[in-house]
């Protein structure tokens, strides 16, 4: 038997470990800006903006001010180069295994987003408006609850990259959202924990952590009427920052407008501080929603983690995945807390 040159994407676990990873060829196809292009792409060659709308495949969505007419704000659009298949033949294609399986595989089904997030050639999220800010927030909450509805995906991840540090492969601003199949290993070692300590306490931990740091203070970056966001105890980088909810047991995809604006305000803001202390910066950011299949939406609150890409991730984390960093959270939140406060402008 050959080597095949393209497979569907696909999940392979790793024997060792039990840890998957997704094999998708069609991927390495993707543009990208960063390698041969350092300087700043015109717009006129840029995918994401106005006026090349017909670039990307047909838009799933869009959000435009009611006055502004014929434009628009945000879209969301079919990722170009996805890595996970819409193709549910391949569930059919997969070789049987056992549970002392050396090589077991799992299609990689789901459905891959791009959400872009303004139609002028703005990198950071703190370069959009206020306006197209609460459209993004919009956004993420009408496709995870358009997931939800649907019933494929079990889980929803959406994550946005800035900078070719944090692994960008475009400029212009965007967002991604990958409604998957499989619970990602992660998410379901988190929710096992989540589970325990709210069969053990009666309360959400991630509620639980949130009321505990706004109690002691020292660790708390910024607070708005529903939601509070700190520098974790046990962060794994210098600035890292967990946002949440005050109140438990919500779902993302069931925040009402108001409270969507509250927060793309508190996000936006927490950024611009990042950025006025280390300057335009690479950063990721993740939003955690709950998992579709949850019984009681207080095992596992939704949380957004954001982190600037000041350090690379080196052998000895690869190795044993213990993170060394070099900035306490009590350091690194009491100098962004004490930045003056840009919400609103
Ligand atoms: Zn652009």
């Amino acid at each position: 038997m050959g080597i095949p040159s393209y497979v569907m994407p696909e999940y392979r676990q790793n024997p060792l470990t039990k840890e998957w990873v997704i094999l998708s060829c069609e991927r390495q196809a993707r543009p990208s800006e960063f390698l041969d292009q350092p300087a700043r792409r015109e717009s006129s060659a840029c995918p994401f903006c106005w006026g090349n709308e017909h670039e990307t495949p047909a838009e799933i969505a869009r959000y435009c001010d009611a006055n502004d007419k014929g434009s628009w704000s945000v879209r969301v659009v079919p990722n170009k180069y996805p890595a996970v298949s819409l193709n549910a033949s391949s569930r059919e294609r997969q070789p049987a295994c056992n549970d002392e399986c050396l090589f077991r595989t799992a299609p990689a089904l789901g459905e891959h987003e791009v959400i872009i997030e303004s139609p002028r050639h703005v990198v950071s999220l703190t370069d959009l408006t206020l306006s197209e800010t609460e459209y993004l927030f919009l956004a993420y909450r009408d496709r995870i609850a358009a997931h939800r509805a649907a019933g494929q995906a079990q889980y929803v991840q959406i994550f946005k990259n800035v900078g070719s540090l944090a692994g960008a492969s475009i400029e212009h601003s965007h967002s991604q959202l990958m409604a998957l199949e499989q619970l990602p290993q992660d998410l379901e070692r988190e929710v096992a924990i989540a589970d325990g300590y709210y069969r053990r306490n009666g309360r959400s931990l991630m509620n639980s952590v949130l009321q505990a740091e706004l109690e002691a203070g020292t660790r708390v970056v910024a607070e708005s009427a529903n939601f509070a966001a700190f520098c974790p105890f046990a962060s794994r980088f210098p600035y890292e920052i967990c946002l949440a909810a005050k109140t438990a047991g919500g779902h993302f995809e069931e925040l009402q407008a108001g409270e969507l604006g509250e927060l793309a305000a508190i996000v936006r803001e927490i950024i611009g501080r990042i950025e006025s202390m280390l300057g335009p910066i690479a950063y990721n950011y993740y939003l955690r929603p709950a998992p579709f299949d949850i019984d009681s939406s207080d095992q596992y609150d939704w949380h957004i983690e954001i982190f600037p890409r000041l350090v690379k991730v080196a052998g000895f984390e690869w190795s044993t995945g213990v993170f060394i960093n070099t900035v306490s959270p009590e350091v690194a939140a009491k100098a962004l807390r004490s930045l003056p406060d840009q919400r609103g402008n």
